[in-house]
């Protein structure tokens, strides 16, 4: 029997898992609730008894898997296997991740941070087109990303390579959680963008729905802003043309830079679609330079929420026994 891989996306409610076939084929996938009480002491035993419980259902053994891949938030020791402060997970301390899977499960493990794993998942198997320079942006509650140079993952001295959310796209913009201002991800993630409409909305003077809302303090969320700007709200286009100015901004730089094959927009606020990277796309050939411009391509991310199991397991695919 040919071996398989298993990929493991941690978040904060779900963790997520998948077996896969060598070549990336997701075969099985599987998902359980994130219990993080307890300072998340249940999470790596959670995941032990999970994968066990299915290897048991499909009649797996150790041996028929090449290795586990996983995606955590928090700062990852990729060497050490272990995570630290991961605040969503309750993880504040050291936690020795790799060890416990490996020694209860008797099969090699490896570890990532989530917006990287995303970012190998589209690479891999995505519209990354399993091409060796891939920069993935991925718009969410933040913006994460992950960078692939050469075929290799950027991650820097320190792990913090790939950070694109705290690009600067705006100095002195809105402030970050990073203590800096105007990074990217104050403008392009879902709460960038309703900040965007916020802003705007004080000069504004015509007549729109998404003013309307802003100003009588009703939530308003990024979706609702895209939807509007889609069906002709003059004010809420004003909003997207904003946002899709940050990121074709953002993804020029990125591109004089890394020149990759393409640049590749995922996360909940690229559900905007076509809409929104025909708009990025604009706004990255008006600030690339010639050569970039004419090589380096815009797509939208085409794995969803499986980009984790994937990314995860291409981790693993460094155990697996190569004929
Ligand atoms: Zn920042």
């Amino acid at each position: 029997m040919t071996q398989k891989l298993i990929g493991i996306d941690l978040g904060g409610t779900t963790i997520k898992f998948g077996i896969l076939t060598l070549d990336g084929q997701v075969q099985e996938k599987w998902a359980i609730e994130t219990n993080s009480l307890e300072e998340g002491k249940h999470i790596v035993p959670d995941i032990i008894a999970s994968i066990q419980h299915r290897l048991d259902l499909y009649g797996l053994s150790s041996q028929d898997v090449a290795g586990i891949g996983m995606g955590s938030p928090g700062a990852v020791d990729r060497k050490a296997k272990t995570v630290t402060g991961a605040f969503n997970l309750n993880w504040a301390q050291k936690q020795e991740v790799g060890a416990a899977i490996e020694q209860a499960l008797g099969i090699p493990f490896a570890i990532d941070n989530d917006a990287n794993v995303a970012a190998l998942g589209e690479r891999w198997m995505g519209a990354g087109e399993n091409q060796p320079d891939v920069v993935f942006m991925t718009l969410g509650t933040g913006v994460g990303g992950g960078i692939i140079a050469d075929g290799n993952l950027i991650h820097g001295v320190a792990g913090a390579g790939g950070e694109i959310g705290h690009m600067i796209v705006e100095p002195d913009g809105f402030e970050c959680t990073c203590g800096n201002k105007g990074c990217l991800e104050t403008v392009a993630s879902a709460t960038g963008v309703v900040r965007v409409a916020r802003l705007l909305a004080e000069e504004y003077e015509g007549e729109s729905a998404i003013k309307l809302a802003i100003d009588n303090g009703d939530l308003v969320a990024s979706k609702d802003v895209f939807v509007a700007a889609e069906s002709g709200d003059f004010f809420a286009g004003q909003v997207v043309d904003k946002v899709a100015f940050y990121l074709g901004l953002a993804a020029a730089n990125l591109g004089n830079i890394l020149n990759p094959d393409a640049i590749v927009i995922g996360g909940g606020v690229s559900a905007a679609g076509e809409f929104l990277r025909a708009k990025v796309e604009d706004q990255f050939k008006r600030y690339a330079f010639p050569q970039v411009r004419l090589t380096t391509k815009i797509k939208l991310a085409e794995l969803g929420n499986d980009a984790g199991i994937i990314g995860a397991a291409s981790l693993a695919r460094q155990f697996s026994v190569k004929d």
